[in-house]
């Protein structure tokens, strides 16, 4: 069993913990990365690449306008992220598919329409512009939805980017950046030691002064090793690609009647979920739920009629990370000085890069560039 030591150990190699390594590498800190599995493997590889800034309409009308009004310090949040997804291609020096063409969300009847109005509001006193438009002009800006569509939003710093170019391009700056990354590496334990903590893994022990818990769906077991109960835990959502067709969506799309998020690919192929759930089987295998194919599939035909020509490719799963209320975990561990917690929920991948640049400056020993206070489940 080797025993190593480093100024800051990462847990979990998805776009949180890759990112923090290489913004802390960059700033000349010892750091760590120790992955369970492969890089990228879970959530932040398997996603649909979204780039969100607008509140998700089916958690709108199911939870309310008091649950979006505690929810707008996210939405300041996601702008930020949002921004820092603009610069990354050109400082990762890779093409990762980010598009910032806008995301269009369509009503099909009046109580819909009322729903983004109600919606837009609230945003708009976050900072985030969601413009509301009439059916010509809905049709206009997107002309390949229903004819049926009676108007809808358009927020236009949403796009989206493709985790596939991604991930890797991220792992590969992480190393150049000097980050050192153990994979196949899962933490069994955490032990307090003098200056910090012991990590363990079957391969051996690190020790550490200073912990960032980046295990996204996992975390809660993260924190448990230390006594600290962290409200998240997995959800198993699913998401189908079709076969490519001819240029089509430019945008981000989603439909106020329900749960949808859809996008081409450079390729024509086109991303199709939202937040659809997958099934477990008995061993703990996710596999694809029928029911759910369907509905999916049928509410992007409703909305951009050429779904119902497109035949489906392909549909994958993966454990999203999710807070009850949506709301990040993110700050310095109460009771344990040292350990950072960098859980951003259900959109973690738009909020990616924001999350690690809090998670990075907190390690290195600074305050956080946002206020955590009301974002943060932490500083309840
Ligand atoms: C199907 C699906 C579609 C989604 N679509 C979108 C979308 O379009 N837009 C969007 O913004 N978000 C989307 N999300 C959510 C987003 O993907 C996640 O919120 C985000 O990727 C979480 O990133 P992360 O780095 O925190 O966690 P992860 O990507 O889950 O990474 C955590 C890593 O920690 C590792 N780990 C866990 N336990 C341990 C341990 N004990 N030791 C070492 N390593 C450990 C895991 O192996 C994993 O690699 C989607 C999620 C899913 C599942």
């Amino acid at each position: 069993m080797t025993r190593e030591s480093a100024d800051i150990v990462i847990i979990g190699g998805g776009i949180v913990g890759l990112m923090t390594a290489r913004l802390l590498a960059l700033e000349g800190a010892d750091v760590m990365l120790l992955e369970a599995g492969d890089l990228g493997a879970e959530a932040s590889g398997a996603n649909a690449g979204s780039i969100h800034l607008q509140i998700q309409c089916p958690e709108f009308a199911a939870y309310g306008e008091d649950w979006a009004r505690a929810y707008r310090p996210c939405l300041d949040f996601l702008k930020r992220s949002q921004a820092l997804w603009t610069d990354l291609p050109e400082q990762l020096g890779a093409d990762l598919g980010v598009r910032l063409a806008g995301g269009i969300i369509a009503a099909r009847t009046d109580a819909q329409m009322d729903l983004i109005s109600a919606k837009a509001a609230i945003e708009a006193e976050a900072g985030v512009e969601t413009e509301i438009l009439d059916r010509d002009d809905l049709l206009k800006r997107a002309p390949y939805l229903s004819p049926e569509v009676v108007g809808g939003g358009h927020c236009r710093l949403e796009g989206k980017a493709d985790p596939l170019q991604v991930m890797p391009a991220l792992a590969r700056a992480a190393v150049r950046a000097g980050a050192r990354i153990a994979t196949h590496s899962r933490v069994s334990d955490i032990a307090p030691a003098r200056g910090g903590h012991v990590v363990v893994t079957a391969c051996g022990e690190v020790q550490t002064g200073r912990i960032v818990n980046a295990a996204g769906a996992a975390a809660g077991r993260i924190g448990a090793m230390i006594g600290t109960a962290l409200d998240i835990k997995g959800f198993p959502l699913q998401v189908t690609v079709t076969e490519p067709v001819a240029a089509l969506v430019p945008h981000l799309v989603y439909s106020a009647a329900g749960k949808l998020s859809l996008k081409q690919l450079a390729n024509g192929g086109c991303v199709i979920g939202g937040g659809w759930p997958a099934r477990e089987r008995a061993d703990g295998v996710l596999v694809t739920d029928p029911g759910s194919l369907a509905g999916n599939m049928g509410i992007a035909a409703e909305v951009v009629p050429a779904m119902a020509r497109a035949r489906a490719l392909r549909s994958w799963t993966a454990w999203v990370n999710g807070t009850p209320d949506w709301r990040p975990i993110l700050g310095e561990d109460p009771n344990h000085p040292g350990v950072i917690h960098a859980l951003f929920p259900w959109v973690g991948f738009s909020a990616g890069p924001m999350t690690a640049r809090v998670a990075a400056d907190l390690a290195l020993g600074r305050s956080s560039p946002v206020a955590l206070g009301g974002l943060s489940l932490l500083c309840d």
